[in-house]
């Protein structure tokens, strides 16, 4: 049903959110249709032990049952998508949600629970509160009917919900914030590399929790890096987001963009250099969007706010290394472990990256793509929920032991612990 409406629900979902059509259209849509399919399927074979004599007299299974009613409150930057990613698993395997959709972006939510309700889900199983974070999503967390919170979205409202959830110990499941290395080796082909940090650093308008922000180039290649990288930028068609030939549209807000800004003219206070954009482009007729164009900023500052902390704007931060052992350090010297990729043609620089990276998805040659049967997961304070895969439907159970004994006695062998032998 989501896929006879795709159209006008991609052109609602650019409509609320500023990011492009061609993207909503090629990606946001059918990518989150593929998410619905798998999350469908993979309901069907859940898993735990199999049913077996664990002890001598006695048989055990696991069950997976709901945990009751989940709160999911969502962010603005992927509307649809992460009610999919998020309430979906949760109605897949026997729960029912009530939804508290951003602000910002709440009617492709509701078109979904339209959605939802058509194709014949009982009333009250998917529910939906439109309203402020700190009224509506600050009672689910407190309410003592609702038995789980699924957050998607900033670290410091994550922190304030797990708060909030103490009081009841109702379960927390958080997927926060990122600040994505992208690590350039000197064997790396530049050309592939520059190009994956373009989409990587722009893809959703640069507001993605996995968008590379810190690209730590090694010493040899990081002039060269920056020039392909500032040619490549110049492409980029920044505009209606509604054109199909536009790359990237507004940011969400104007108060969004004056905070990435404020990013910008820190980096460049705490010493970086101002490479490239970071300015307010005029679109005619949009002279009154939210437009920033992407920044290039070089600094060799790794305590440098926009090393730090999450940017959430097209914002690329360069920085140089010259040893492996270094780039691993600063790569993982922030509070956020989502994302993180290795660009070379090395094979164990790469496995060696795969394994010393303190994030929750690796990439090798590529930053971004997450298939519907691998999960999306942080470690540190980017949360501690997993998304897509068979781990996103776990989330959302309990585990139930049931023991069965099979010696039909009265009094079994280990019953001595009260009734001593006579
Ligand atoms: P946000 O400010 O944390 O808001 C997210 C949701 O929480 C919104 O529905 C918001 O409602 C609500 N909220 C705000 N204050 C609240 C409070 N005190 N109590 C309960 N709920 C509250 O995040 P955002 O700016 O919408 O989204 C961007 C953030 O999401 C970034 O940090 C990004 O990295 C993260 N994100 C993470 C993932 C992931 O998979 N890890 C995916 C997408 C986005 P209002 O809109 O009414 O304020």
């Amino acid at each position: 049903m989501i896929e006879e409406r795709i159209q006008e629900l991609a052109k609602l979902e650019t409509e609320i959110s500023g990011k492009s059509i061609k993207q909503t259209m090629g990606y946001d849509l059918p990518y989150s249709i593929d998410n619905v399919k798998f999350i469908a399927g993979a309901s069907r074979i859940l898993e735990g032990k199999a049913m077996a004599e664990y002890v001598k007299e006695g048989s055990s299974a696991i069950r997976r049952e709901p945990i009751g009613v989940v709160g999911v409150i969502t962010p603005w930057n992927y509307p649809l998508m992460m009610v999919v990613w998020r309430a979906f698993p949760a109605l897949a395997v026997g729960n029912s949600v009530v939804v508290k959709p951003a602000s910002y972006t709440p009617l492709t939510t509701l078109e979904l629970a339209k959605i939802v309700e058509k194709a014949g889900v009982p009333k009250g199983v998917f529910n939906v509160i439109t309203g402020p974070g700190g009224v509506v999503g600050e009672e689910l967390a407190r309410n003592k009917n609702v038995d789980m919170i699924a957050f998607t979205g900033s670290t410091e409202v994550g922190k304030k919900l797990s708060e909030l959830a103490s009081s009841t110990l109702k379960k927390v499941s958080l997927e926060l914030g990122g600040k994505a290395p992208f690590i350039v080796f000197e064997d790396a082909d530049i050309d592939a590399a520059t190009e994956g940090a373009v989409v990587g650093g722009l893809v959703n308008n640069g507001e993605d929790c996995a968008n590379s922000t810190r690209y730590y180039v090694q010493e040899s290649v990081k002039n060269k890096f920056i020039e392909v990288l500032v040619r490549k930028l110049r492409n980029v068609r920044i505009g209606n987001p509604m054109d199909i030939n536009t790359d990237i549209g507004p940011l969400i807000s104007n108060a969004h963009r004056e905070r990435v800004e404020g990013y910008i003219e820190a980096g460049l206070r705490q010493g970086g250099k101002l490479i490239e954009g970071g300015k307010r482009p005029k679109i005619r007729g949009l002279e009154k969007g939210f437009f920033l164009s992407p920044a290039v900023i070089y600094t060799e500052n790794q305590k440098s706010d926009i090393v730090q902390e999450e940017i959430f704007g097209p914002v690329f931060t360069v920085l140089p290394f010259s040893s492996y052992d270094e780039v691993i350090a600063k790569s993982n010297d922030v509070v956020y472990g989502l994302g993180a990729s290795v660009w070379t043609k090395n094979i164990k620089i790469a496995l060696n990256g795969v394994r010393d990276l303190r994030f929750g998805t690796v990439w090798v040659n590529e930053h971004v793509p997450v298939p519907s049967e691998m999960p999306w997961a942080g470690y540190k304070q980017s949360g501690h929920g997993a998304s897509l895969s068979a781990y996103s439907l776990e989330e959302f159970t309990y585990i139930k032991h049931v023991y069965f004994d099979l010696t039909g006695k009265v009094r079994k062998s280990w019953y001595y612990q009260i009734y001593s032998a006579q």
